[in-house]
């Protein structure tokens, strides 16, 4: 298993560091990405700190609904009736750069596909 215990988002999750928090409950946190690659860009991630989504574990089943019922959740707060995009990257060929399991909320605009 990959090591979640300590990320840049533990420290968000803590507020030892600042973020644009938009969302917050005893079992995630939604903040906005510091470089959006959309009008909205916000990160939904678990306070348990699973480093990545191949990581979960049939434990974890009700968070994972929690994590994507939030991202929903937060996709209608910030007004994305024209639809949104749900991502999670795992692993190297994944491009994960955190290791800390989240999901990115992209919208604001026409996303193309396939992504790079
Ligand atoms: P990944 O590439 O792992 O899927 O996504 C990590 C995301 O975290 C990137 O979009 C990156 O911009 C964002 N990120 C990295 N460090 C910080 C930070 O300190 N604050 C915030 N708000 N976002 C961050």
């Amino acid at each position: 298993m990959s090591d979640a215990t300590e990320t840049i988002f533990s420290k968000i999750i803590r507020k030892e560091i600042p973020a644009e928090i938009v969302y917050e409950d005893n079992l995630a946190i939604a903040f906005k990405d510091i470089a959006p690659q959309a009008p909205v860009h916000i990160l939904v991630i678990p306070k348990q700190p699973i480093a990545q989504l191949s990581d979960a574990e049939s434990k974890d089943h009700a968070l994972m609904g929690h994590l994507l019922l939030t991202a929903k959740r937060v996709a209608d707060q910030a007004g994305l009736s024209n639809g949104y995009r749900l991502v999670i990257n795992n692993g190297l060929d994944g491009g994960q750069t955190v290791n800390h399991l989240h999901l990115h909320i992209l919208g604001g605009r026409p996303l193309s596909w396939p992504p790079g």
